[in-house]
C-alpha cells in the first residue's frame, strides 16, 4: 500500500508502465480481466476524520518530529520508523523502504540541529517483513542490527539482500544500552507474524509495536494480513500492560495514546461479539438448499451473509471514528470469524 505518494515522473511511469502490463496479462488469462482503473468507476468511501491524519509531510516527502526527549520519529504518512540520537551515535527502529534515503536525510536534519552525531550505529528490527525493513541495506555493513531470533531464521530462509539478519539476536528479552540509552526488546509469543518485537523506551514513555494497531485506523486488509489471529487480538493488552504514553505502530501518519488504543480494543471486542451473535443467527440451511454439491459456493455465500451481518453495525459505529471503518472492517471481520470458528472451535458441531 503506498497512499498519498506525491506522483513525480519516476512513480508515474512505474505505474504507466504496470497499467500498460495490464492487456499481455489480460490475453494470457483469457481476456476476460477488467479494464484499467478509472476515477469514474472506481466507488467512493466516507472522508478520512482529520483526527486520523498526522502532520505534513515535507518537500522531500517525510516529516520527523519529536516523540519525546532524544526519541523521535519519521513518517511519510503510511509507515512510520523511529531513532533515538545518543552521544555515541543513533539507533534507528525499521527502515521502511518507502521511507528510504528520507531515513538519514531525517536523521541528518534533527542530528545537526541537536549537535548529536548522525551516524546510525545500531538497526533494530520489529519484524522480518520487508515493507518495514527493506531499507536496511541502505546502512552498509557497519552497522549492528537486533531481532528476534525467528527474525533471523525467516532472513536467512528469505535470502533477500536489501534484509540482511541481525548480527545480535534473542529469544525473549534484551536490553540495548548505547550512548547511555537504554530500550528494551521483548518478545511475547506470535501475533502479526512469529518473530515480531515489543520495543520499550523506559527513559521515553513510549511503546513501539508494529502491524498491531495503527492509531485512529482501522487494520489494513484481513485483519492486518495477521498470521496468528488471537495472538495478535491479545497483544493490545500485552502492550497495555507497558507503562507508555506514546505509541508507535509503525503505519500511517501519527502517534497513538493509551485512550487510542483501547477504542482500537473495543472496534476487535465489537467484531467479535458481532462474529458470534451473526453465527448464532444466520441460518445456513438456504445457501446449502440453492447449492446442492457446489458446498464452496454455499460455503462462501453463507460466510459473506455472516460477515455482512456482523461487520454492518460495526461499520456504522466506527464511522469518522476510526478512517477507513467502510473499507476493511468486512475483510478483517473474515478473518475474525474464521478464526473464531477454526482456532477457537466456536459453533462447531458434531455429527449425531
Ligand atoms: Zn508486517
Amino acid at each position: 500500500m503506498s497512499p498519498n505518494s506525491v506522483p513525480n515522473r519516476r512513480s508515474f511511469l512505474a505505474r504507466s508502465a504496470a497499467i500498460m502490463a495490464v492487456p499481455a496479462v489480460a490475453t494470457l488469462a483469457g481476456g476476460a480481466l477488467a479494464a484499467p482503473a478509472s476515477a469514474d468507476t472506481l466507488p467512493d468511501y466516507a472522508p478520512i476524520p482529520p483526527s486520523a491524519l498526522g502532520p505534513a509531510v515535507n518537500a522531500q516527502g517525510y516529516f520527523a518530529g519529536r516523540v519525546e526527549k532524544n526519541l523521535y520519529w519519521v513518517t511519510d504518512s503510511a509507515y512510520q520508523a523511529a531513532f533515538l540520537t545518543t552521544r555515541d551515535g543513533v539507533v534507528l527502529f525499521d527502515a521502511p523502504p518507502s521511507i528510504g534515503h528520507n531515513l538519514q536525510r531525517a536523521i541528518d536534519q534533527i542530528a545537526a540541529e541537536n549537535g548529536v552525531p548522525n551516524k546510525v550505529t545500531h538497526l533494530v528490527y520489529s519484524h522480518h517483513h520487508a515493507d518495514h525493513i527493506g531499507g536496511s541495506s541502505l546502512f552498509g555493513t557497519d552497522v549492528v542490527r537486533i531481532g528476534q531470533v525467528q527474525a533471523k531464521q525467516l532472513l536467512a530462509s528469505e535470502n533477500d539482500p536489501a534484509r540482511p539478519v541481525p548480527d545480535v539476536t534473542f529469544e525473549t528479552k534484551y536490553t540495548l544500552n548505547v550512548g547511555g540509552e537504554r530500550v528494551n526488546l521483548a518478545w511475547h509469543g506470535t501475533n502479526h507474524t512469529p518473530d515480531n518485537s515489543y520495543i520499550h523506551f523506559p527513559g521515553h514513555d513510549t511503546l513501539m509495536l508494529v502491524d498491531i494497531f495503527l492509531p485512529r485506523w482501522v487494520p489494513f486488509d484481513s485483519f492486518n494480513l495477521n498470521e496468528d489471529v488471537p495472538g495478535s487480538i491479545a497483544a493490545p493488552d500485552t502492550a497495555m500492560a507497558y507503562p507508555w504514553k506514546h505509541f508507535i505502530g509503525g503505519h500511517m501518519g501519527r502517534l497513538g495514546t493509551r485512550a487510542d488504543m483501547a477504542v482500537y480494543q473495543q472496534y476487535v471486542n465489537d467484531i467479535i461479539d458481532g462474529v458470534k451473535k451473526a453465527l448464532g443467527t444466520v441460518d445456513p440451511t438456504p445457501f446449502f438448499a440453492k447449492y446442492g454439491n457446489n458446498v464452496w459456493a454455499a460455503s462462501q455465500q453463507y460466510l459473506a451473509a455472516v460477515v455482512a451481518y456482523a461487520s454492518g453495525p460495526v461499520i456504522k459505529k466506527y464511522l469518522g471514528v476510526l478512517a477507513a471503518a467502510d473499507v476493511y472492517t468486512a475483510s478483517t471481520t473474515f478473518a475474525i470469524l474464521e478464526s473464531i470458528r477454526l482456532d477457537l472451535g466456536f459453533g462447531s458441531q458434531v455429527h449425531p
